[in-house]
Parts: C-alpha cells; sequence; structure tokens
C-alpha cells in the first residue's frame, strides 16, 4: 500500500520549518510552477554521486523500465487519454497563432493537468476536469497543424476526430469520475477508468472474479491484477498485459531494461528478483508475481531497491486491477548512520527516560528506521507521489514473509523546502530570533525527531503483565503517537545528542519545540474544516501534548499567547522548564499505556487532543488563505544520462535537475511512448 500523503495544505509533523542555507550543488533549483490546484517541486538525489559506477548503472536502467510504464498507466485511466494527449501535445509545440490568447493559456493549463493527472480526471478526487477553452478554438488550433502529428486512425479527418473526441473533453455527462464509488451506482458502467470493456456490469464483473476463486486457498493470487477484462461474443475473457499481450510494445521495452540492469544487480539475491519479474512480465501468471513479490520482500541487504509492476488497485472501483507504478531508490546513506547510532544506544536511553522504573524495557533494541532516497519516480507514483511506501499488497505474503516498510526521505525533504520561503514562517511566528532559529536548526532538529520516534520512542517501555495491547481502545493510537513523540521531545534537548554528535549544541532542540507546539496549539488548524472537532490520531496527539504543557505551564508562564494587530502569535518563555513538563507527561502517558488505564487515557485525549476554539480556528484559516498555498505537489524528475566509452560500456551516469517541467513530459512522450493510440 502506498502511504498517499497528500499535502494539502501544510506538511505532516512539522509546519514551520524554515531553509538551511542552500547548499553546495550549484546544479540544484527548486522549481514554484503553479497551475490550477499544483505546485510541481524537484527532489534531490542526495549522495547519488557517492554511489559505485555499477549502482549508478544499475539505477539508470531501473528508471528507464520505469518510466516505460507511463503510457500504460495514461490508457489505464481513460481508453481516450492518449490520443487527447497527443492532440494537446500537438497544438501545444505546433500552433502559430497567439499564444497570449485566453484560449490558448486555457489550453496550457489544461495540457499541464491532464499530464500530471495521467489522463482527464483529477488525480485525488476523480471527477473530470473541464476545460477553459471553447470546443471552437481546439477545433480550429487542430486544423491548422500538420495532420500527421495527429492521432487520426483510419484516415480520419480531423473533423471527424473532434467529432469523436469532444464529448470526452468537454461534456461534463461523459465519464463525469475516473473512479466512481458512489453506493448503490453500478461502479463499472458509471466509472471511466479503462480497465473493462464497454457493456459489462458490474456484478458481471464480480461473479467472474468470484469463480475463479478456489475455495479454501490460504495463498490466492491478486486475481485480474494483471489484465483488461471485456466481453468477446458475448463472453468475458481477460485481455493480460504482457510482452506479447496488451500493452507488448511498452512492457517488452520494461522487460528489456530489466534484462539491461540484471548484470549490475548487486548480489544474486536482487538478480532473482529481477529474473522473476521479467518472468511474469513474459507469462502473465499471477503465480510469478507472488513469486516475485516474496523474493523481493527478502531482499533487503542492498542499497539500491526497485518497485516495477502493476501495484496499487485504487484506480479500479472493485480493486481488482494494478496500476503500472515504477520507483527506483537506494537507501539513505546519512540517515542510516544516524538511526544505527540511536539503535546502538537504545538501552542507555531507555535506562534514562523520565518514566517509572517499572515500566520500563530491561533489555532494548532500537528498530532501524529505513529511510530510502528516491531516484526516479513513474507511472502511479508520478507526478504526484506517496512519501511512505509498504508492500507487497498481496495479504498472505505479508503475513508469511511481512513487508517492506519505508520513507522516502527526499521528498519529505523536498515538502518540507517548499514550505520555507511560502510565507508560512513570516505569518506565524512573531520574532525575528525564533524564525532564524528554525531556519538554523528546524530540519535537522525535525528529521532527528521522526528518528527518535521511530527508532527508539516506539519501542521503548513496557506493558505490565495481564494488561492486553488493545485496552485504551479508540485512545490507543494517540496515546501510542504521544507516547513516542514525548519519548523524541524529551531526549532532544538531551546532552547526549550533542555527545553523539546528532545535534550541534545544547541550543538547536528548541527550534523543535516551538514548531511543535506552535502546530499543536494552532497551525495545524487550518487542515481543519471550520466546526470540526480534531479527528486524525497524529493531529489529536500533537494538541494534546501542546495544550496540556500550555496549561500546565501556566502558573510559571512557560508558554505564551499573545495580540498583536489582532493577530495571535505564541511564545515559549522557558524552554528547559518546557522539557520538564514533556517528562511529567510522557510518565503519565507511559503510566496510562503499561497500566491500561482506559479512563485516564480518554480524560488526556477529551480533554486536550480534541477541541477546538472556533474563534482561534477562524482567524488561523483567514491567515493561512492569504498565503495562497497550492494543495496538491508532484515532482519533476533528474534527468540520468548515461556516458558511454568507444565499445557502448557506460562508465558514467550523470544526474541534472534543469529539465523543465513541460520539456519533461514533452520528451516522456516522444522517447518513452511504445504504444499504438488505441488499446484493445
Ligand atoms: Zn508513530
Amino acid at each position: 500500500m502506498a502511504l498517499k500523503k497528500f499535502f494539502y495544505t501544510l506538511m505532516l509533523s512539522t509546519l514551520a520549518t524554515s531553509a538551511t542555507v542552500e547548499s553546495t550543488a550549484e546544479e540544484f533549483k527548486y522549481t514554484d510552477e503553479k497551475f490550477a490546484d499544483i505546485q510541481m517541486l524537484r527532489y534531490k538525489v542526495q549522495d547519488f554521486d557517492k554511489l559505485n559506477l555499477r549502482q549508478k548503472t544499475l539505477i539508470f536502467y531501473l528508471s528507464e523500465a520505469a518510466l516505460y510504464g507511463r503510457d500504460i498507466l495514461f490508457d489505464q485511466n481513460g481508453a481516450y487519454n492518449l490520443r487527447i494527449r497527443k492532440m494537446l501535445e500537438t497544438v501545444y509545440t505546433d500552433y502559430r497563432g497567439s499564444r497570449d490568447s485566453k484560449d490558448f493559456k486555457a489550453l496550457t493549463e489544461y495540457l499541464k493537468r491532464v499530464w500530471f493527472s495521467n489522463g482527464i480526471h483529477h488525480h485525488y478526487g476523480s471527477e473530470k476536469f473541464i476545460p477553459g477553452f471553447s470546443q471552437d478554438f481546439f477545433r480550429n488550433a487542430l486544423k491548422s497543424v500538420d495532420r500527421k502529428k495527429l492521432p487520426l486512425t483510419n484516415g480520419q479527418t480531423v473533423d471527424k476526430l473532434c467529432d469523436e473526441i469532444f464529448p470526452v473533453i468537454f461534456d461534463p455527462t461523459v465519464f463525469p469520475m475516473r473512479v466512481n464509488q458512489k453506493d448503490g451506482d453500478d461502479l463499472i458502467r458509471t466509472s471511466g477508468e479503462n480497465y473493462y470493456g464497454t457493456n459489462i456490469s458490474q456484478a458481471e464483473v464480480e461473479n467472474f472474479y468470484a469463480d475463479m476463486r478456489k475455495p479454501n486457498d490460504e495463498r490466492p493470487v491478486m486475481y485480474g491484477l494483471n489484465s483488461k477484462l471485456v466481453k468477446e461474443n458475448g463472453k468475458l475473457v481477460e485481455k493480460k498485459w504482457t510482452t506479447t499481450g496488451l500493452y507488448g510494445p511498452a512492457i517488452s521495452k520494461i522487460v528489456s531494461n530489466l534484462r539491461n540492469a540484471l548484470p549490475f544487480a548487486e548480489s544474486k539475491e536482487q538478480k532473482a528478483v529481477i529474473n522473476k519479474l521479467i518472468d511474469f512480465y513474459v507469462s502473465g501468471e499471477l503465480k510469478d508475481f507472488d513469486d516475485y513479490s516474496i523474493l523481493w520482500v527478502k531482499n533487503t541487504a542492498d542499497l539500491v531497491d526497485f518497485t516495477n509492476g502493476f501495484i496499487e488497485v485504487y484506480g479500479d472501483p472493485l480493486r481488482f486491477k494494478g496500476s503500472c507504478e515504477g520507483f527506483a531508490n537506494f537507501k539513505d546513506l546519512e540517515t542510516t548512520a544516524r538511526t544505527e547510532k540511536l539503535s546502538q544506544n537504545a538501552q542507555w536511553f531507555e535506562d534514562h527516560s523520565p518514566v517509572d522504573p517499572r515500566f520500563r524495557k530491561e533489555e532494548c533494541k532500537g528498530i532501524s528506521a529505513k529511510v530510502i532516497t528516491a531516484a526516479i519516480l513513474a507511472g502511479d507514483l508520478y507526478p504526484s507521489t506517496a512519501i511512505g511506501i509498504n508492500l507487497p499488497n498481496s495479504n498472505w505474503i505479508r503475513k508469511e514473509y511481512g513487508s517492506k516498510s519505508v520513507t522516502i526521505g527526499n521528498l519529505t525533504d523536498a515538502y518540507n523546502k517548499a514550505a520555507h520561503g511560502n510565507g508560512f514562517d513570516e505569518e506565524f511566528i512573531y520574532d525575528a530570533d525564533t524564525r532564524a532559529l528554525i531556519r538554523q536548526y528546524g530540519d535537522n532538529c525535525d528529521d532527528l525527531h521522526t528518528d527518535l520516534h521511530e527508532c527508539l520512542g516506539h519501542g521503548s517501555g513496557k506493558m505490565l503483565p495481564g494488561v492486553s495491547d488493545d485496552s485504551l481502545k479508540a485512545y490507543g493510537s494517540t496515546i501510542e503517537e504521544a507516547r513516542a513523540d514525548l519519548f523524541a521531545l524529551y531526549y532532544l534537548a538531551d546532552d547526549k545528542l550533542v555527545e553523539l554528535g546528532l545535534t550541534p549544541n545544547t541550543e538547536a532542540y528548541k527550534s523543535e519545540y516551538y514548531t511543535y507546539i506552535l502546530n499543536g496549539l494552532m497551525t495545524q488548524l487550518v487542515r481543519i474544516k471550520p466546526g470540526n472537532n480534531i479527528e486524525e490520531a497524529h493531529m489529536r496527539n500533537r494538541a494534546l501534548i501542546a495544550h496540556w504543557a500550555y496549561e500546565h505551564g501556566k502558573n510559571k508562564n512557560v508558554i505564551e499567547l499573545f495580540k498583536k494587530n489582532k493577530k495571535t502569535y505564541m511564545r515559549i518563555n522557558d524552554y528547559r522548564e518546557l522539557r520538564t513538563l514533556f517528562a511529567q507527561l510522557l510518565a503519565e502517558i507511559q503510566r496510562v499505556k503499561s497500566t491500561g488505564d482506559y479512563e485516564g487515557a480518554r480524560q488526556l485525549v477529551e480533554n486536550y487532543g480534541v477541541k477546538v476554539d472556533p474563534v482561534l480556528h477562524k482567524e488561523l484559516l483567514q491567515r493561512y488563505a492569504k498565503l495562497n498555498i497550492s494543495p496538491y505537489k508532484g515532482f519533476i524528475n533528474p534527468v540520468y544520462t548515461a556516458v558511454k566509452d568507444s565499445k557502448g560500456n557506460i562508465k558514467d551516469v550523470k544526474i541534472s535537475y534543469t529539465e523543465t517541467y513541460d520539456h519533461q513530459m514533452l520528451r516522456y512522450s516522444t522517447d518513452y511512448a511504445p504504444l499504438p493510440y488505441i488499446n484493445d
């Protein structure tokens, strides 16, 4: 499952950390291109230059394999998408009329949205977006360009092409939704995706796959995952996506690049993974895909890793069909070193934790949080992407072999950087000194907070004998997140971190304390609609910690809320005392958890973590709206270039970050587009 975290308005855990001074890479430039509800970003492939040639070459071929899946996804998302994209692109590049006209600008925006969504429906909401240009404009523009560049089928005229395609683009009643989930509708007949042929009902699909399942099969393959279901002569048949089947030209390209990657695999285990995936693409057998997934989940030792295949099923209203997805990555070396330091000292942290010794673990093992660096995003992970991935999706494989769970560090970093300079800090942080502190230490301490939370926080402490894991019921996850956060907050200010070289000095932690409290007391509320309470567990936990510390520090004025020019601001007057408060709350939360004190949990969460002050909320929403921050974000990929010697062997792989969004999309549409315009 992809942890699809669309950054609606803000980051997840941090809001307002500020940029560290831009580093040395001259070539790397962030982008701030915006259109519709979207902002494009870049991600930096940190440490790519530190990889050896073998690893770089492996990534190069895995990237190529991933990019060849793009047109499969366009076609999966809608039967007309490839033709519509080609019509739009041709006008975009070849139109001789005014490029400043309202119609042309609207066409440009529409095309950028089509690229972003891999089709004509919104990538997240799945509703069809309607163009802002006229049909007459588009028809005349299409007639003005070289007809050889248009997706005309069987000697079609341009007018005939327009007549066929325009309702799909302009008529709001034609394919209004890509994935319709409305209870009571026939979800297959009312969804615009292209996983099912025409004239097929939901009941027919359900029966078709119910019949396939074997009784008492404890290890079922994922039926239907890699095919389009169509009706031929009144009978349902699967058209499999294989090198010789549907999407054959694209899958053959994927396979040839996987074959190119084979000699550069880092281990024989990894080679076996790639070989099994090739088998699957050739045979179309879902058993091969399961075997591949098992080999893949067991292969954890290598630095480079990848995902490739028909993976996520959210694009099918009935959740059978896998969308094409490709991803190449490698372990984040710096973070791995950091988390190893924490893990090695796990027992020290446990022994010094400010909780009742009865609740401490005698023997404590840290967990290595796996953070990876994305090298390429493709298919259903591009340009809109997940920041965490947990695969494979097969339930029985997860149960018997486990899953790989990773967070993608350089994407999180890019989201953070995008938040800097968007005006957020200036709006919500009153004094310049605090802003400077956050600019200097914010990112570093925030990463460290995440590491402490994941590697040590969740793993710390123990239950008293006889207390069951789920005794806190609905409050359990909020309490658990609060426990891990408090463990991290408490230790961020500890001299031990300076000693371990994880924080630069004894002041840096203040940046995280400030942003954490600001978020919990105020700014996270901008993600909540007026009149609603806080529901989500992580948000409840942050509100709980911030409000509890605010209330319990009142007598010493530890945290202060004040108004200037009718705006509410927050100030921390005593950081050391705030740490003491975190220690007290950690001890209490650990007691609640270890003893299974349901009533204690309920009181903490309901009193501090749920309610929203409507007056403050309204003020924050108004201030936030003025910042004009795009609700959705996506990424431009870096460009990899293989430098070859006279014999054709790769002697280096260069990476660059200068390609613009439209150039990248046009290049992909030219260089990675082996499919015909109509696939059936
Ligand atoms: Zn957590």
